[in-house]
């Protein structure tokens, strides 16, 4: 899978992508990450991006001609935008699961009030990452990435990990996990967990498993 995010801050994707599954997934080929400077697109000498909007208010507004260049400089038949914004539909595992198993996203952040409203044309899907507002699409990118890319077959360890965690039938919350010291601090590893008995533990894992907000 290809995941190219169209950002003014390409920087900031350094550390988080530099490291664990992420790191790891593009290691093996299964992910390639692609960071495109929005900048780049900018219009005249300036590399402008961003411009007052139209009715007055505070705040500088995404113009249209850098976001259109920059997705037509790498879409294909075979991609899907994204664009981030506080007003998309909130990110839920589900949809996790539908976009790992695309081919190519192109990500859009945004940044100041937010973009020209002509710009949502572009988008397959606009993506909230939850109700409250940040500086910019940069983080909820790499929410959506994350999440994305370590569904991708291969990149976890075990493959059934993904398949037994939180939410990956929509609602249920995984079971409680131990390891070592079986003791601390007076409080002790569930009996069962210990006994060896695969059956008794899956019936105490899916006993202990609960439904979103029960
Ligand atoms: N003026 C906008 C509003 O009130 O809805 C907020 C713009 S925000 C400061 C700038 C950019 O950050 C947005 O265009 C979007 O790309 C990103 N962003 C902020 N909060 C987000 C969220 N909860 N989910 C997804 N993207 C978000």
């Amino acid at each position: 899978m290809k995941i190219s995010i169209v950002t003014l801050f390409p920087d900031m994707f350094a550390g988080p992508f530099a490291m664990s599954m992420l790191a790891k997934a593009q290691e093996k080929g299964l992910a390639e990450i692609e960071l495109i400077d929005l900048r780049d697109f900018g219009i005249g000498p300036r590399r402008q991006v961003d411009d007052i909007p139209y009715g007055g208010g505070d705040g500088m507004v995404l113009r249209p001609e850098p976001l259109f260049a920059a997705v037509e400089s790498v879409r294909t038949s075979e991609s899907t935008v994204i664009l981030l914004s506080p007003q998309g539909d909130t990110l839920r595992q589900e949809l996790v699961q539908d976009f790992s198993q695309l081919p190519h996203l192109i990500l859009l952040c945004g940044h100041y009030e937010g973009f020209d409203e002509r710009i949502r044309t572009l988008a397959d899907h606009q993506i909230s990452i939850g109700d409250y507002v940040l500086t910019g699409g940069e983080l909820p990118a790499m929410v959506l990435t994350d999440a994305v890319v370590r569904l991708i077959p291969g990149v976890l360890g075990g493959e059934r990990s993904a398949l037994d965690e939180s939410f990956s039938d929509g609602v249920t919350l995984e079971h409680p996990h131990y390891t070592r010291p079986e003791e601390f601090r007076g409080m002790s590893v569930p009996d069962v967990l210990l006994s060896g008995h695969h059956q008794k533990i899956d019936d105490w894992r899916k006993q202990k498993s609960r439904r979103k907000n029960s």
